[in-house]
């Protein structure tokens, strides 16, 4: 079932867009507004998630750059909504659409299971591609665009020096990231350096609270306890079932990777 999907500006240049999802993090979207475009990173579960941000993005009348993190659904199954958007993602974004058994089968699982909502889905892949690194000039800000695998293979952060923002993706989450594909030591080790910038103060997991460069020293110290052991997160009390169930098979998939 479609849940409501809340705007808030945080500035006169980003508008944070929010939707809860049962059982699982509430996931975020970001658009910035740009004099030359209006871009809008991930674009959540569906293109109805997306309808509002569309007319947002009508009445600004700006060119629309969509943006996706990585290819997991809760981020991309909305790009539909912007049929003359282009798309810019990593290659492995690309690879992952284009892949009959990665996003495509996600999609044959959930689809019965949430008709009213998924039949809307269009998946569309990107069509501006990079490999490590793409700048935009979004007209009076730049948005750099890094590739920062770790929980896929296909994970960016989005970086707009001239605000200090960093758009961490699913790279960086609170209370903890899921390890997938890693390398672990290398993402542990690139999250310490946009900490350790001077042009980054806010940064925004697209699960959790917007935080400062804290979030990303302690997801790294995170990291590297699954990496090094004793694998040292504590479940807070509060913590979700969710987090619980993604910290043990964190815990299994570093075992793996570091075999
Ligand atoms: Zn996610």
């Amino acid at each position: 079932v479609s849940q409501p999907v809340a705007l808030r500006p945080l500035a006169d240049w980003v508008v944070n867009v929010e939707r809860d999802a049962p059982g699982e993090p509430g996931v975020r979207s970001t658009v910035l507004l740009g004099e030359r475009y209006t871009v809008v990173f991930d674009t959540l579960y569906s293109p109805r998630d997306m309808a509002p941000v569309s007319e947002l993005a009508d009445r600004r009348r700006r060119p629309v750059l969509v943006v996706n993190s990585h290819a997991d659904y809760d981020h991309v199954w909305g790009n539909g909504a912007f049929p003359l958007a282009s798309i810019v993602g990593h290659e492995a974004c690309r690879e992952r659409f284009l892949d009959d058994g990665d996003v495509a089968a996600t999609l044959r699982r959930l689809l019965p299971e949430s008709p009213e909502e998924y039949s809307l889905v269009v998946l569309r892949p990107p069509d501006v591609t990079f490999s490590e690194r793409l700048a935009i000039d979004a007209g009076g800000f730049s948005i750099v665009l890094h590739h920062l695998p770790g929980h896929k293979r296909d994970c960016i952060v989005a970086h707009v020096p001239e605000h200090g923002l960093l758009l961490g993706g699913d790279t960086i989450e609170d209370p903890i990231p899921l390890l997938d594909d890693g390398p672990l030591g290398a993402w542990s080790a690139a999250l310490r350096a946009w900490a350790a910038r001077t042009d980054v103060h806010t940064v925004i997991p697209s699960h959790g609270p917007v935080s400062g460069t804290e979030l990303l020293v302690r997801n790294a110290d995170y990291l590297d306890s699954l990496r090094d052991g004793p694998a040292g997160w504590e479940p807070p009390p509060d913590a979700a079932p969710f987090y619980e169930r993604a910290h043990a098979r964190n815990v299994r998939r570093a075992a793996d990777l570091t075999a």
